[in-house]
């Protein structure tokens, strides 16, 4: 199984932690110093309670509540407690991911009670740091992630065979991972309104590898994205998109953890082609998702049919290194500012706030 723990309301918790004077108050943290010219990037539970949120403009948060108590963002404060919290769950020994600053996922896999484990985690969490996570549990990191934010705050939430339905039927669609924005409208459009209802339509999202984290400090070996779709399809626009989109999921996971990557690999399967994969290394390392698109599309071209039916499809990238130097050419510069850019939006307002609109042609 694997634990999902999203802490709650991180950078509006830590504030509330280290000043006893926001305890239990309304409060926001702003990403800029002046209180009325900024956006609001972390709200506290009090201020979520009255309907203000992240990304909302701080003069419209002030409006509902001109009470709101003010603190400018200190990224380096939340750094440091993230890396302590990260540090103080190294020490289970169990394969742990650190997926953003404020998730971290922890693979239980040969623990007896992954339920008792959570509830340690949660407990030590708090009585360590003085804020509250949210802990999902479930068989791969898609589900443990969407059980991490059905409870909140201070929530633990297990999805199992027997619960699986059940839970799935009373989420709504836009709390499932790359499903907040419009990858998710284009399925809510179709009438898909929980994760159920994309259940019965896609079976296959669901069946996601549980993601094996690497040993703890280790750089992962390679990371791969894949999918199965509900009925072979032949339509090149359909499948392109889909490749864009799992090409997407890995460059994001790859910048994520600062890392580029030298070899992209494809493969496809359907019934008149059974398995395809082949493989490309370019002098290059890259962790621009439509890079590695790009280079997927190369390897199709390889093979031998042309346009036939697929039925399941995976993008994976292998010979990773940390990314240590920055671009020197203009152009290139200009693109990582603006992956960086669509990064940081997708971060602040949801995943998949903005995807490339070629993904629409998932239909
Ligand atoms: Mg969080």
């Amino acid at each position: 199984m694997i634990l999902h723990i999203d802490m709650d309301a991180f950078f509006a918790s830590i504030e509330q932690a280290i000043n006893p004077r926001l305890r239990g108050k309304p409060l926001i943290v702003g990403s800029r110093g002046s209180k009325m010219h900024t956006v609001v990037c972390a709200a506290s539970y009090q201020a979520k309670a009255l309907g203000i949120h992240s990304g909302m403009p701080s003069r419209e948060a002030f409006s509902i509540c001109p009470d709101l108590e003010f603190v400018a963002a200190d990224q380096a404060k939340y750094i440091w407690t993230s890396e302590q919290i990260f540090g103080f769950l190294k020490d289970y020994n169990l394969p742990l991911n650190y997926a953003s600053i404020d998730e971290f996922q922890l693979d239980t896999s040969g623990v007896k009670n992954p339920v008792s484990l959570s509830k340690e985690v949660k407990e030590q969490i708090y009585a360590n740091f003085n804020i509250t996570a949210s802990v999902g549990i479930a068989k791969n990191w898609l589900l443990a992630k969407l059980a991490s934010k059905l409870n909140k705050p201070d929530g633990l939430t297990l999805i199992n065979d027997s619960n699986f339905e059940q839970i799935l039927q009373k989420a709504s669609l836009d709390k499932l991972c790359g499903m907040g924005g419009k990858t998710g409208r284009i399925f809510m459009d179709q009438g898909l309104k929980t994760c159920w209802d994309l259940y019965l339509r896609f079976p296959g999202f669901f069946n996601e590898n549980p993601g094996k984290f690497e040993e703890i400090n280790a750089q992962p070996k390679s990371m791969s994205h894949s999918y199965t779709l509900p009925k072979a399809e032949n339509n090149p626009q359909v499948i392109k998109a889909w490749i864009r989109l799992l090409s997407e999921m890995v460059g994001e996971r790859l910048r994520q953890q600062n890392l580029v990557s030298r070899t992209t690999h494809l493969w496809l399967s359907g019934p008149e082609i059974g398995g395809f994969g082949a493989q490309t290394t370019a002098q290059i390392t890259t962790n621009d998702s439509y890079e590695i698109y790009l280079r997927c599309l190369k390897i199709m071209a390889r093979m031998p049919q042309k346009a036939p039916k697929i039925r399941a499809l995976g993008v994976s990238v292998s010979q990773l290194s940390l990314r240590n130097s920055s671009s020197l050419l203009i152009e290139e510069k200009r693109r990582e500012a603006l992956i960086k850019a669509f990064d940081q939006i997708n971060s602040r307002f949801g995943d998949g706030a903005i995807y490339p609109a070629q993904v629409a042609f998932i239909k």
